[in-house]
């Protein structure tokens, strides 16, 4: 079992959590011209970073995104905050 911590309840199971997507990912505009292919890169390809990486979650029990720091080799999570402030 791993700990993530949400900004707004605190310490909770994992279980408790959803991937949302990376973090800095923007969407491609305007939508209506992006082609095909473009659109299914922004919706379903991942970076997949080895080490550090940010991600945003869901947690389900609140139902806030917020953003997640963690090392994608050794699990550790080194940070979470609401979204739009600074991590
Ligand atoms: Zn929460």
């Amino acid at each position: 079992m791993q700990l993530f911590t949400c900004p707004f309840c605190g310490p909770r199971d994992e279980t408790e959590f959803q991937f949302a997507t990376e973090a800095g990912k923007t969407r491609p505009e305007p939508a209506a011209e992006v082609s095909a292919e473009r659109w299914a890169k922004y919706l379903y390809m991942k970076d997949n970073p080895k080490g550090p990486t940010r991600e945003i979650w869901l947690h389900v029990t609140c139902g806030e995104f917020f953003a997640l720091e963690r090392d994608t080799v050794s699990h550790a999570v080194t940070g979470s905050m609401a979204l739009g402030s600074d991590l």
